[in-house]
């Protein structure tokens, strides 16, 4: 048996639910979950799909699992995620 790598055809949306928990919204396509780069105030929303991510609201963050993962790690350890914002620019 041949394991492949969790980056091969990852469920972005899988990613996201083990990270913030519940999705806001679902629908077949996309969940819903809060933007953890944008401020909290501006409720912005970020909606990820199977394959990629994107901020509805303030900051315009968007990528795929590689994106999604270096957020993750760069909130984990409460880094500056602004270089992140040129990716989608
Ligand atoms: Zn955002």
């Amino acid at each position: 048996m041949i394991l492949k790598p969790t980056t091969g055809n990852a469920d972005l949306r899988q990613i996201a639910a083990e990270t913030w928990g519940r999705p806001l919204a679902s629908s077949s396509l996309a969940s819903l979950w809060r933007c953890p780069c944008c401020d909290r105030n501006t409720h912005s929303i970020m909606m990820v799909a199977a394959e990629q991510f994107r901020c509805l609201g303030q900051c315009r963050i968007r990528g795929a699992l590689l994106e999604l993962e270096t957020l993750i790690a760069a909130a984990a350890e409460h880094m500056s995620v602004d270089n992140l914002v040129e990716i989608g620019a």
